[in-house]
């Protein structure tokens, strides 16, 4: 429902966010530090305690739209660095930057990085006991296509657990963000990045997105149960689970 109808469409979409991450990777964490102020490590943080991955040996989890590892390496780390993972990512330029790191944080015998589509992911069904996915979802087409092959690739018992920007839900705070969103990152994408339209499409992207209560409806509409949200700093971003049982 909230995809793109037409192939060209959703085509276009997918090129279009590509070509992004292609050109950002490089500077990919260094954008991310100044467009969110360093919330999105905090963010991070929050989603992987709330997994509370868990220290026991073979416990795998499959990060997708992986990018750079940042979910990954925290996951890992906070296992004790039991945990393996596959990080996933439509773009080998990103995950060319993640493995770097992953080699230099010597995380490179938990992770292993593939080139993939959320849409169709090439894992087996039921491998994993966790997926987090975080400000990925936005950027796939069709999200329900995603979230269906989450179910699959979920053992029995596993947990989704999504991180996204949502709707804010503090008055002020929304005025402020719409300035932030609308004026601030286009403006550092233009300095930073020498990008102004990137990332007026990323902000275009993140107010397309379904709030809070919907995108709970597409996530049991998969499958999964026990279906909450957790909102972060006034609902400028959401962290969703969902179990698979
Ligand atoms: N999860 C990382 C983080 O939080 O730092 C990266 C997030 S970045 C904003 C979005 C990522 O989604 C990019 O690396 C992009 O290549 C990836 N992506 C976009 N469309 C995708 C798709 N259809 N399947 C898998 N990954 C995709």
């Amino acid at each position: 429902a909230y995809g793109f109808s037409t192939v060209s469409g959703r085509e276009e979409k997918q090129a279009r966010v590509d070509e992004v991450f292609h050109r950002v990777a490089g500077r990919y964490d260094l954008m991310n530090d100044l467009m969110s102020g360093g919330m999105h490590r905090l963010w991070k943080n929050a989603m992987v305690a709330w997994l509370a991955p868990s220290r026991r040996p073979g416990w795998r989890f499959v990060d997708v739209a992986g990018g750079t590892g940042d979910v990954a390496f925290r996951i890992v780390e906070a296992s004790g660095r039991q945990a393996t993972g596959t990080v996933l990512d439509i773009n080998g330029s990103m995950l060319a930057v993640g493995a770097e790191r992953a080699a230099k944080k010597k995380l490179d015998a938990n992770l292993t990085f593939v080139e993939g589509n959320a849409e169709s992911l090439s894992l087996p069904d039921a491998s994993f006991d966790a997926y987090t996915i975080a400000f990925g979802i936005r950027n796939v087409p069709r999200i329900d296509k995603a979230l269906d092959e989450a179910y699959r690739v979920l053992k029995p018992g596993g947990r989704f657990l999504c991180l996204e920007f949502s709707e804010v839900d503090m008055p002020f705070l929304d005025r402020i963000y719409e300035e932030w969103s609308f004026k601030a990152i286009p403006a550092i994408g233009e300095k930073v990045a020498g990008d102004r339209a990137s990332y007026e499409y990323l902000v275009e992207s993140i107010r397309r997105f379904p709030n809070q209560a919907n995108f709970e409806a597409a996530i049991r509409k998969a499958g999964f149960e026990r279906v909450t949200h957790r909102n972060l700093s006034g609902g400028i971003a959401a962290i969703h689970s969902g179990w698979k049982f």
